[in-house]
């Protein structure tokens, strides 16, 4: 065993073609552990460096030449503590334990029961893969990082599931929101998700943009439609108030009001033929400087000076109101006014 050293120095440099171990030593890396059944369907196998009879391995890999080298676990552990102790650097083989460690953490996290199950359903797999699995069954752990992730790749890329059990829900809703959603498979891998789940957004964002642009054409449209509504109310308005006018010129006038102080108190007013049209001081309304049509509901001086409302349109622009038209004011402008009609 004392001669173990010369053994290391011998195969690794002969391996390298280097002279000196110092030399070949950082070329080398670890690989992945392997039982040697799985892989030469031989019960045993033996160390390339020792020679000893061995039923698993460590596989140290050249990084400049690719050439690997299959070695007891032993050797491999003696290895490392002889190029420790000869302070040979830059070393890339790591301790065994640890890389065990962390094949078996990234292990526990992906390779979960469920996801082992799977690969026992399928009747077509790979070679590589078939040897990965023979070795997770061995050993309960993959023999290398790679194989590892390879595994979860193969399953990433063949294993079917109903698309919505894979997307989120806010993908549903947004499927659900708009009329024409994209045509999507029924199932789909984990490998081609991400470019359906691209697909939905880019779709949702191209119907919420068509969705804003309609909102907003429906939005002018119904602008466009009240302004009309309302200009066509007040041409209705005004024809109305004029037909007030021609019928009833003793109950209805019109006529641009300005303002006074009277008596010390402010008033608006307007002349026409003579007459002086007072607007009633118990309407609180500020007096325009456009034409405006008033209602006459009281003579203070015959022919002379009336008081009078304005006619307004309603809230909406349809109609007409007339303040001044309650039966009380009417009985008093028949009562002051008796020989004026009333319509
Ligand atoms: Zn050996």
């Amino acid at each position: 065993m004392h001669y173990k050293h010369e053994w290391f120095e011998k195969t690794l440099v002969n391996a390298s073609a280097k002279k000196t171990l110092a030399e070949a030593a950082p070329e080398w890396e670890f690989s992945h552990i392997g039982v040697v059944e799985i892989t030469t369907g031989k019960k045993y196998g033996s160390c390339q460096i020792c020679h000893a009879r061995i039923m698993q391995f460590v596989a140290i890999r050249n990084k400049k030449n690719g050439m690997y080298l299959l070695i007891g676990a032993d050797c491999y552990d003696k290895l490392l503590h002889y190029l420790a102790t000869e302070k040979i650097e830059a070393v890339t083989l790591v301790e065994r334990r640890q890389y065990i460690a962390a094949i078996k953490k990234y292990a526990k996290k992906n390779l979960t029961v469920a996801f082992l199950a799977w690969f026992k359903g399928q009747k077509t797999i790979p070679e590589t893969i078939k040897e990965t699995l023979a070795v997770i069954k061995k050993l309960k752990y993959p023999p290398s990082l790679k194989t590892a992730e390879e595994l979860v790749e193969y399953y990433k890329a063949h294993r079917r599931f109903s698309l919505a059990q894979l997307l989120t829900d806010e993908e549903q809703y947004l499927l659900e929101s708009y009329s024409r959603p994209p045509r999507l498979p029924k199932t789909c891998t984990l490998k081609a998700l991400p470019e359906i789940q691209e697909k939905i957004r880019a779709w949702a964002e191209a119907a919420k943009e068509r969705e804003r642009q309609r909102e907003e054409e429906k939005r002018l449209r119904r602008e466009e439609e009240r302004e009309k509504n309302q200009k066509l109310a007040k041409e209705k308005g005004l024809a109305e108030m004029e037909r007030r006018i021609k019928e009833n010129p003793s109950r209805y006038q019109k006529g641009v009001f300005q303002r006074q102080i009277f008596r010390g108190k402010e008033e608006w007013f307007f002349r026409q033929n003579g007459a002086k049209y007072i607007l009633s001081d118990r309407f609180g309304w500020e007096g325009k400087s456009e034409t405006t049509y008033v209602t006459i509901t009281r003579e203070i001086i015959p022919d002379r000076a009336y008081i009078v409302w304005p006619l307004i349109m309603d809230t909406w622009g349809w109609s007409v109101v007339d303040f001044a038209w309650r039966p009380k004011e009417e009985q008093a402008f028949r009562k002051i006014h008796p020989h004026h009609s009333i319509t």
